[in-house]
C-alpha cells in the first residue's frame, strides 16, 4: 500500500505527475482534495492500515517531511504492526534523527543525476541539502533516468561511484523514466537509448555493490506489461491519496501512464518475482494469478451473501 501523506511540496520537478490534471482520474485534481494533519492524520492513516493490513507500506508526497511530526509518531505504531514502511522523499528538510532506530524503515532519496543537473532540476533540494539532511541516517537513493542524463558518456556511472562512495548510502534504485500515454517531454527515452541504459546499468550493477539491480529487474524493463491489467504491481498495490479516500489509478503514478515505456522500479521488481520459476516449474505469478482469482471469488461470494441479508 501506498499513501499520498500530503500534497505540500517545495520542489516543483520538470515532469511531476502527482500534480498533472488526470492524476486522479475522474477530473478530480490532488490541490482539490482535503488534506488531513495532526491527530486527524495519524489516526486517519492507522484506520487505513488497520483495514487493509498491508505487509509494506510507502509513504509519499508531496514531501513527507513535511509531516515530520505525524510521522514520527506513526512508525512506532507502524513498526509495532510489522509493518515495512518506506518513506519516499526528497531530503529537503532535515530527517529526524530518532528515525535511525526504527529496523523496519526505509529511507528512500530521490535523486535525480549529477549535481548541475539534480540541483536545477530539484531546487530547493540541493546536493549540499541532502548531505546535511541525510547525516547520521542510512538511505537508498532513487534515481530515476531521463534523456538528460543520457546525453554525455559516463554519466551514470559517475552517478553511482559518487553515491557509492557516501557513507550514509546503503543501497542505490535506478528507475526509468515512466511518460503518460501521448507525452512528448524531453524526459522520454527513446527506445535505442532506454536499451542502451538497462545494458550500462548491467554492467555497472557488476562493479559497484550498492547498485541494487537483479537481472530479472532489468529484463522486467526490457519487456514491461504491456497494460494496467496484467501489472502484478497495480494489481497488488494500492495508493491512496490526501484524503485517506480516493484511491490512485491505476498505479501510484495515476493518469494514463503508458506501460509499454514502464520504468518504475516497484513494477519491474514485482514482475520479477512473479516471472520468477519455483523449482517444481511452475512460475510464481501463475500461483498469484490462481490466489488473485480465488481472492476475488470469496469476495464477491461475501458480497452477494450480505447484500441477501441487507435490509
Ligand atoms: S518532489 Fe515529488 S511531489 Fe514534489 S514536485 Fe518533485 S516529483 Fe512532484
Ligand atoms: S506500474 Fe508501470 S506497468 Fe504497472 S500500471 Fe503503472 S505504468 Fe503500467
Amino acid at each position: 500500500m501506498s499513501i499520498e501523506i500530503t500534497r505540500r511540496c517545495p520542489l516543483s520537478c520538470p515532469g511531476c505527475y502527482a500534480f498533472a490534471d488526470d492524476h486522479l482520474g475522474d477530473g478530480a485534481s490532488l490541490t482539490e482534495l482535503r488534506e488531513f494533519e495532526g491527530d486527524a492524520l495519524i489516526e486517519g492513516v492507522l484506520a487505513l492500515v488497520d483495514l487493509h493490513r498491508p505487509l509494506h507500506l510507502s509513504i509519499v508526497g508531496g514531501e513527507p517531511l513535511v509531516r515530520w511530526r505525524e510521522i514520527t509518531q506513526l512508525l512506532p505504531a507502524l513498526e509495532k504492526r510489522g509493518i515495512h514502511t518506506q518513506i519516499v522523499t526528497s531530503a529537503v528538510l532535515p530527517i529526524p534523527i530518532e528515525w535511525r532506530h526504527f529496523r523496519l524503515l526505509n529511507l528512500v532519496v530521490s535523486i535525480d543525476g549529477l549535481q548541475p543537473e539534480h540541483d536545477k532540476r530539484r531546487a530547493p533540494a540541493t546536493y549540499q541539502r541532502i548531505h546535511q539532511n541525510i547525516r547520521g541516517h542510512v538511505i537508498t537513493v532513487h534515481c530515476t533516468v531521463t534523456r538528460q542524463m543520457t546525453q554525455r558518456k559516463d554519466y551514470l556511472r559517475e552517478f553511482v561511484e559518487f553515491w557509492t562512495e557516501q557513507p550514509e548510502v546503503l543501497k542505490i534504485w535506478m528507475s526509468l523514466y515512466t511518460p503518460q500515454i501521448g507525452e512528448m517531454s524531453s524526459e522520454i527515452l527513446p527506445t535505442d537509448v532506454r536499451e542502451r541504459v538497462i545494458s550500462e546499468l548491467s554492467a555497472l550493477k557488476d562493479e559497484f555493490h550498492k547498485l541494487e539491480l537483479p537481472t530479472g529487474l532489468l529484463q522486467a524493463y526490457r519487456q514491461p506489461p504491456s497494460n494496467p491489467s496484467r501489472c502484478v504491481f497495480a494489481l497488488t498495490t494500492q495508493t491512496i491519496s490526501v484524503d485517506l479516500k480516493t484511491k490512485v489509478k491505476p498505479c501510484q503514478l495515476g493518469g494514463t501512464p503508458d506501460c509499454h515505456q514502464c520504468g518504475c522500479i516497484a513494477s519491474a521488481v514485482m514482475e520479477a518475482v512473479s516471472r520468477h520459476r519455483l523449482p517444481i516449474g511452475i512460475r510464481t505469478g501463475a500461483i498469484y494469478n490462481g490466489s488473485r482469482a480465488l481472492g476475488l471469488c470469496f469476495k464477491s461470494l461475501r458480497e452477494t451473501r450480505s447484500s441477501l441479508f441487507l435490509p
